[in-house]
């Protein structure tokens, strides 16, 4: 099976999509077709342990990778790197409310599931397609990304990574999740301006010829750990797989039934594995997509207009403060048939006008599949606050932000089929508004107090990858214009 671009023809394998990141045309890499789970492997996939669903389902997507090299992959990426060597367990907190724990692993937030992998995948294909040759992973952050990238990528033999996140559009413990991190192959970089300027920068340097000549010059290549990249999205794919069998492992699914998913909703690269998922069989019925204050999607998925052109606002949910869903692209792709020329105009729409309108036979495909909703702050803190009264139960702002999407949903349809909410940060990542949400005390002005605070309400330990940053050096303290970026990237390269 290979891929394609969404702007254009084209046919790369999955080893080609995955070093490249980005299609040559601007385009993301699309699988051509879409593989399918037997029912061998259906009935299998439930008996085994996470590494192993792992090891049974990329394959399928990644059909150029020999068998071998992703067990090797999974074993690596979901080793004693995740609590308990349990990367994605299920917890049905309320009846037929079940939450997916995306954030055991090294960072606290869900981006670990596909950036232990990606680091695997990436160095394993380069090896094959760019022998020789160093990566450069270029990424472009809203806070997760940047730290699970640097956990993933440092260290790497072969690869080097640059990390961009928005100065003010992250919060304190994210910001010292980054600027502490260590290795002699990261270079961290704050820039004036919010994620999706950041994102803008990136995918103008990769475009930039001038970039590339420099590039070619040093034998680097530039690379992504964006959910651009194809190699994140394969990764994430499994995780509703294995929801799907845990479901049915604990009887909570007979055969033939559905289940929905909630999504909290940024770039649209979760909540797009999940429609993967389902392309390869997982009865999923609806798709829950859950936004912040910047209701993009939410507006999108109900009248068919994409409009950026709009306030931008900094939530307390700050993973989802973005305003162009990249992903998203890649879903029109599919929904129009395949029909490039179709996909480019529409981006082409957006670059010039920030605006585009999808046809209206694409629309009601896509409220077919979607439901979509949104939730302000105040009802983000109320949620975190009610949920745990009722349950005992602590969820971070964007988990939150889902939870009142999907009450939502069920209230305003009757529909009571099984929904799994993926939960995509430990509710300590974000400390202070999840203190806010279930305390009247004055919040502790030191990050590291809230953590304790959080921990005497909750009855949960403070994740150790979060306490041991106390006393670690700030090691980039830097930040500069956006307009910047390309001359920070070859001073880090030169
Ligand atoms: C990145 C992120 C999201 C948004 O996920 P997308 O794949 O970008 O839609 C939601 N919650 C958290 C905690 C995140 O880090």
């Amino acid at each position: 099976m290979n891929f394609t671009s969404t702007r254009g023809r084209l046919s790369v394998t999955s080893s080609e999509a995955i070093v490249r990141g980005i299609a040559p045309d601007g385009g993301l890499f699309v699988p051509e077709n879409f593989p399918e789970l037997s029912g061998a492997l259906t009935a299998a996939l439930p008996g085994m342990d996470y590494r192993a669903r792992a090891a049974t389902v990329l394959p399928l997507w990644l059909t150029d990778f020999p068998a071998d090299e992703l067990r090797e992959s999974a074993d690596a990426a979901y080793t004693g790197t995740f609590e308990n060597n349990d990367p994605a367990p299920l917890h049905e907190v309320m009846p037929g409310v079940h939450f997916l724990e995306l954030w055991h692993g090294p960072t606290c937030a869900f981006k670990d599931m596909a950036l232990q992998m990606l680091p695997q995948l990436l160095t394993r294909a380069a090896r094959r397609t760019a022998p020789g040759r160093t990566l450069v992973i270029l990424t472009a952050t809203s806070g997760d990304t940047g730290k699970a990238a640097l956990a993933g990528f440092a260290g790497v033999p072969g690869v080097k990574i640059v990390v961009f996140y928005p100065r003010d559009g992250v919060s304190a413990m994210q910001k010292l999740q980054m600027t502490t991190q260590t290795g002699n192959n990261v270079a961290v970089c704050g820039i004036g301006g919010n994620f999706d300027d950041a994102q803008s920068g990136v995918k103008a340097i990769f475009a930039d010829p001038e970039m590339r000549v420099f590039l070619n010059g040093k034998s680097l290549d530039f690379s992504s750990a964006n959910s651009i990249n194809f190699g994140r999205l394969a990764p994430q794919i499994v995780y509703y797989v294995s929801a799907w069998c845990d479901l049915v492992k604990k009887g909570s699914l007979k055969p033939g039934e559905c289940f929905n998913v909630c999504v909290p909703t940024g770039n649209f690269g979760n909540i797009l594995a999940a429609w993967y998922a389902r392309a390869m069989g997982v009865p999923v019925g609806k798709f829950i997509c859950a936004s912040n204050r910047n209701n993009i999607l939410t507006d999108f998925l109900s009248t068919g207009i994409y409009d950026r052109n709009r306030e931008f606002y900094t939530t307390t949910s700050p993973s989802m403060d973005i305003l162009i869903s990249s992903n998203l692209e890649r879903l029109l792709y599919h929904l129009y048939g395949g029909d490039a020329a179709a996909v480019s105009g529409l981006m082409a729409d957006l670059k010039d006008s920030g605006r585009y309108q999808v046809s209206g036979v694409v629309l009601s495909k896509l409220k077919e599949d979607f439901f979509a909703g949104c939730c302000d702050d105040a009802e983000t803190a109320r949620t975190i606050g009610e949920i745990f009264r009722e349950t005992r139960y602590l969820v971070d702002t964007h988990t939150a932000v889902a939870a009142k999407v999907c009450q939502e949903y069920r209230k305003s349809t009757g529909d009571k089929r099984p929904c799994v909410i993926a939960s995509t940060a430990s509710p300590f990542k974000f400390a202070s508004a999840v203190l806010g949400a279930i305390s009247q005390e004055a919040l502790p002005e030191d990050g590291f107090e809230q953590l304790e605070k959080l921990s005497k309400i909750s009855g949960m330990a403070v994740p150790g990858p979060l306490a041991s940053l106390k006393g670690k050096r700030v090691l980039h303290p830097g930040c500069i214009a956006r307009g910047d970026m390309a001359g920070f990237i070859r001073k880090f390269l030169a």
